[in-house]
């Protein structure tokens, strides 16, 4: 789940593309990682693209800023692994020989560094041959990661690279198979398996823990590089890129490619469209300046004879940068690459893919641009816009790019930063757009703006952009702003903490951001000296001198500004669909009989090789695990059970670091049913509205001087043979073990203290959160289709729908007008909330830190709790909301559906067991992937099982289709029914769920997991247990699961995410199969 939070938020306008959408996107209900649904679904935040682009910024941006996101991935901590280079490796004998054998493989030295800020040995190394270049990194990180990076520019928006990173991951050389990556997901131990296309670059990483499977998995990746099928196979640029389809020669021509239906997806989300307009805006005269994601309108002008060429140029060692990180051998790392790279001599590719620099413009330019919208709402107010500049005409050097990364966190990085305050605050617009400062590619860019604002006001908003940016530069920040965002950087880079994310991915991200322009790979691993200079710098000078030349120069003064204003245009959708329509009108009518009856026979035998099965031998070639590698034992986590003043304390004692974590869980049970859509805002306004003593601002900056964040968020899910759900609201805080004090009186300050009484601040979270919520419509409609189901089959998915679906989007809109009507009634209310949740009586504690930590927190959890009512709960209340159970569809602007189905398996008699992960995954890898991704279209079709509810769900991301999807759904179990399946398989299926149940956890997460298991009811004899089950899963558990799945196929609820067009053609072919409701 948090894998795919980051995958997901990385899907950014500069990030082109991911290689797969994760099935485990909306929850990953297995028994070690049971972060229920809620959690993912209703309550990871963010703010506009600010976060989501910020999981890939170097130095201290690459964390979201403090005290306000809950996402898992700010908190954790260095890898308990990550210590010193062991001696060996270090002492100039050993550096002697490696370097012997490095000569040996064909490599020279380039240089050697000790990197004190991730305690790894560092080497550059460069082919001789070809001139590859290869840092290979030495630590005790056992979470070894690789990735290999090419440059690829594109020249045009075809979609040329995106459609090849793809592509090149189905068969090569050693593997013959139609994706030895999608075996790779179902039978390895990967903690990372994806691939991104940037702008200018294409990045294959994996990672894994397990030094077997992480060489496997490097082989692999390696061959399919160098030696993809792809570039002699047409099926394969067709099936990821565009075809021509045609089923019938009477039937209409359509559009059909992995790669066309992600882009259409992408190009139906308004953010999306603005970020690559401003961004193709900011660069017309270089590669920056068109799409290598590929625009549908233009990927099918992409021929496969260029797609090959682009494969020949620039997927050659001498383009590649490749990075090896972990505990591994430094010297089996250079003998596996030779064994690529000696098969190549050199090339001109190198100079070929170098980017050029845009040159500043003399003049800033203002462009308009339209987005498809739903025809509801008051269109006047949904326009956007957003101010862009391009900083530099060359790279910035270093130490000022940190300064910039530190003036973007104290402008923009809290609800409290001023730009970001002031812009929210002024009432003009819903959400802030643009990333703020991004230095991702050759020329750093800043940008900035609103959306949801009214077309009067356009001119409003850039006017106060300006004169905020104006008065910082001319008023400076104050020294307890400075302080905290200090406080916050710091924190965030000694914690380094990269979520479920990869360390060594992480760092390679950062450092192939200078490597890739052919700059000092090592220099952006190394942030002390530059963060203390910094510091004393601010000491010295005062921040004012630091901070506001940088304002006048690259912003103020600088005339390459793009100013994009986006407009709201109901016919926009139907109109694209319209002009493909004609085009492939022309098409049809260009074609002679034969012409026809040859495409309907090409569509043919696309299909049939696409749902041809591997051969057993092919399969055989992707190097797997035997079960004997696999630990018998789920993976433990330390907990002593205590109690403090009545109120249970689960303590974990890890090496964190010396950084104490901490959840403090109260109990939502008792909260009357109405209130329930209100605690998301409940949430935020105990985090932004302030206390009696200090504003809101005041407060946050406290929060960001004293700990390393804190959150909070509700939780809940179903419990495993309750009729109960479990709900609550958790506090989750972190900091220095010094600052443990602090911690917890700032915890206390928020709950108790904080004042109910902004109305404004109030009345902006609400459009804020709408704002965020129509964005999840639009981009992530599986999960808005999921939690309706969860919906309309159990009482906590209802209650997470209430908190994070369309009732809460439907909530949000009613209450926005209550706000000006009723805002005491409202104020009241959130003050019930706090009475009925603040208690000792249910509330629970949970630590994770050193033991000596943990025994010194103890008195100050003491006091805390002293500080809370003890009054007993007010009785419980008898929550009983479900939705009615009618199929459903959720009508929005949009060229692709979200199609779900669900059921719950328990009621058909289902008992759990084990196998049930290992099916799950089966079927989501083999059936759904193939049939409702490879032969259908779309960008991705998963199933998932949620043991703690019974509901069993199928969901498409990216879908061109509706009722086919549904088809495929119900065809699952007659396909476990017919299933033959040889041992190696079966195998490799059982690994791969393993390795999910594994998955890699720093300490904070293991902490949260355990608490999470503690509250959900599964004990270690169950996780033992649910292990040995899935290790002896059989054939048989497949068949018997096929039952179970049957009765989703009769008793099945749908809810679609759909367009409008799609959904009236299926009430057509199935008279009022779906009840319609409109939501955008
Ligand atoms: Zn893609």
């Amino acid at each position: 789940m948090e894998r795919a939070a980051l995958l997901r938020s990385i899907t950014c306008s500069t990030l082109a593309c991911n290689r797969f959408f994760l099935r485990s996107s909306h929850r990953l209900s297995l028994p070690s990682a049971s972060f229920s649904s809620s959690l993912s679904r209703s309550h990871r935040r963010s703010f506009g693209t600010l976060t989501r682009r910020s999981v890939l910024r170097r130095h201290w941006r690459l964390l979201p800023s403090s005290s306000s996101i809950p996402s898992t991935r700010c908190f954790s901590s260095l890898s308990p692994k990550a210590i010193a280079t062991s001696p060996e490796q270090s002492s100039p004998d050993a550096v002697g020989s490696q370097d012997d054998l490095a000569e040996k493989y064909g490599f020279d030295k380039v240089s050697e560094q000790f990197i004190q800020e991730c305690k790894s040995k560092a080497v550059l190394y460069k082919h001789r041959n070809t001139g590859a270049e290869v840092m290979s990194v030495s630590n005790d990180d056992e979470n070894k990661v690789f990735g290999i990076v090419l440059r690829t520019p594109p020249k045009d928006s075809t979609g040329i690279p995106h459609i090849l990173e793809h592509s090149v991951l189905c068969g090569s050389r050693k593997y013959p198979l139609k994706e030895p990556f999608v075996e790779l997901l179902k039978g390895s131990l990967h903690t990372f398996l994806n691939a991104f296309t940037y702008p200018d670059r294409t990045c294959y990483p994996v990672a894994s823990t397990n030094t077997k499977d992480f060489y496997n998995l490097v082989d692999v990746y390696l061959d399919a590089v160098f030696f993809p099928k792809c570039v002699e196979d047409f099926q394969t640029f067709q099936q990821e890129g565009w075809h021509y389809e045609l089923n019938n020669p009477s039937e209409d021509i359509s559009y059909k490619g992995v790669v066309f239906n992600e882009m259409k997806g992408v190009y139906s989300q308004p953010d999306n469209i603005l970020g690559r307009t401003a961004q193709q805006a900011l660069f017309p005269d270089n590669t920056y300046g068109v799409d290598s994601g590929g625009d549908p309108k233009v990927i099918p002008k992409l021929t496969f004879e260029e797609f090959k060429e682009f494969h020949r140029k620039y997927y050659h060692p001498g383009n590649a940068r490749i990075w090896f990180y972990g505990d591994d051998d430094p010297n089996e790392r250079l003998r596996i690459l030779s064994e690529y790279l000696d098969l190549f001599d050199t090339s001109p590719a190198s100079s070929e893919s170098k980017v050029e620099p845009q040159k500043l413009f003399l003049n800033p330019i203002r462009i308009v641009e339209k987005y498809p919208a739903g025809k509801g709402g008051d269109l006047r107010k949904k326009h956007m816009v957003c101010l862009n500049w391009l900083l530099s005409d060359k790279p910035i050097e270093l130490e000022t790019e940190l300064t910039l990364g530190f003036l973007d966190h104290l402008m923009l990085g809290t609800p409290a930063s001023p730009l970001r305050k002031i812009l929210l605050e002024s009432g003009l617009g819903d959400a802030i757009v643009g990333g703020g400062m991004e230095d991702e590619l050759l020329q750093p860019q800043f940008s900035i703006g609103l959306k949801g604002v009214s077309e009067d006001d356009i001119h409003k908003v850039e006017e106060l952009v300006m004169s905020t940016l104006k008065s910082l530069a001319e008023e400076g920040f104050n020294s307890e702003a400075v302080e905290a965002s200090m406080n916050t950087i710091e924190f965030s880079l000694r914690e380094n903490n990269t979520g479920s994310f990869p360390r060594g991915l992480s760092l390679m991200l950062r450092s192939i951001g200078k490597w890739i322009y052919d700059m000092d790979p090592f220099e952006p691993l190394k942030y002390e000296k530059p963060l203390m200079a910094l510091k004393a710098r601010i000491a010295e000078e005062g921040s004012k001198a630091v901070f506001s030349p940088l304002i006048e120069k690259y912003i103020l003064n600088n005339p390459h500004c793009v100013t994009v204003e986006m407009q709201p245009d109901p016919e926009k959708a139907s109109r694209d669909e319209a002009v493909e329509r004609e085009i492939l009108e022309k098409v049809k009518a260009g074609m002679t009989e034969e012409d026809l009856a040859e495409l309907a026979r090409a569509t043919q035998e696309l299909r049939l090789k696409q749902e041809t099965p591997d051969p057993p031998e092919a399969l055989k070639s992707v190097p797997s695990l035997s079960l004997l590698d696999i630990p018998k034992e789920p993976i433990h986590v330390p907990i002593e059970i205590g109690v403090i003043n009545d109120v249970r304390v689960l303590r974990h004692d890890l090496f964190t670091n010396d950084v104490l974590y901490t959840e403090i869980v109260f109990d939502m049970s008792s909260l009357k049913q109405d209130l329930l859509p209100l605690v998301p805002l409940f949430c935020q306004s105990l985090m932004e509205m302030g206390t009696k003593d200090m504003d809101f601002v005041q407060l946050n900056q406290l929060i960001g001087r004293k700990t390393g964040g804190i959150s909070v968020y509700p939780f809940t899910s179903s419990l495993r043979g309750k009729e109960y759900p479990c709900s609550h609201i958790i506090v989750r805080g972190k900091a220095m073990a010094g600052r443990a004090e602090d911690l917890f009186n700032l915890v206390n300050c928020i709950l108790q203290e904080v004042q109910f009484t902004d109305q404004q601040r109030f009345k902006q979270f609400v459009s804020q959160s709408k704002a965020r919520m129509e964005n999840r419509l639009r981009g992530g409609g599986h999960g808005i289709a999921a939690a309706r189901m969860d919906a309309k089959l159990n009482t906590a998915g209802w209650i997470a729908e209430q908190m994070g679906g369309v009732s809460y989007l439907e909530f949000l809109q009613a209450l926005e007008e209550k706000v000006d009507q009723d805002w005491i009634g409202i104020s009241s209310s959130l003050e019930e909330i706090r009475k009925s949740l603040l208690s000792r009586k249910g509330c629970l504690i949970n630590m994770t830190s050193e033991g000596k930590n943990l025994m010194n927190s103890e008195k100050y959890v003491s006091k805390f709790l002293d500080l809370l009512p003890s009054s007993s709960f007010v009785e419980k209340t008898t929550w009983n909301g479900r939705l009615s159970s009618e199929n459903e569809a959720i009508v929005i602007p949009t060229q692709v559906n979200y199609v779900g189905k669900a059921t719950n398996i328990y009621d058909t008699g289902y008992q759990l067991k084990g196998s049930a992960y290992v099916i799950s995954k089966y079927i989501s890898n083999t059936w759904l992937w193939d049939r409702v991704r490879v032969s259908g279209g779309a960008y991705g079709g998963f199933c998932d099982f949620d043991t703690h509810s019974g509901v069993f769900s199928f969901l498409s991301y990216r879908d061109p289709n509706l009722l086919k999807t549904l088809d495929v759904y119900d065809g699952t179990g007659d396909f476990l029914r017919q299933l033959e399946m040889d041992d190696d398989t079966l195998t490799k299926a059982i690994i791969g769920t393993i390795g999910d149940v594994d998955a890699y956890q720093l300490p904070d997460a293991k902490g949260y997991s355990s608490l999470l298991r503690y509250l959900l009811g599964v004990t270690e004899e169950e996780r033992q247990k649910r292990r040995e089950e899935i290790l002896s899963t059989s054939l048989k558990d497949f068949k018997e699961f096929a039952d179970a799945i049957e009765a989703a196929k009769r008793k099945g609820v749908v809810v679609a995410v759909a367009s409008p067009d799609d959904v009236d053609a299926a009430n057509k072919e199935h008279p009022n199969f779906f009840q319609v409701k409109k939501a955008l």
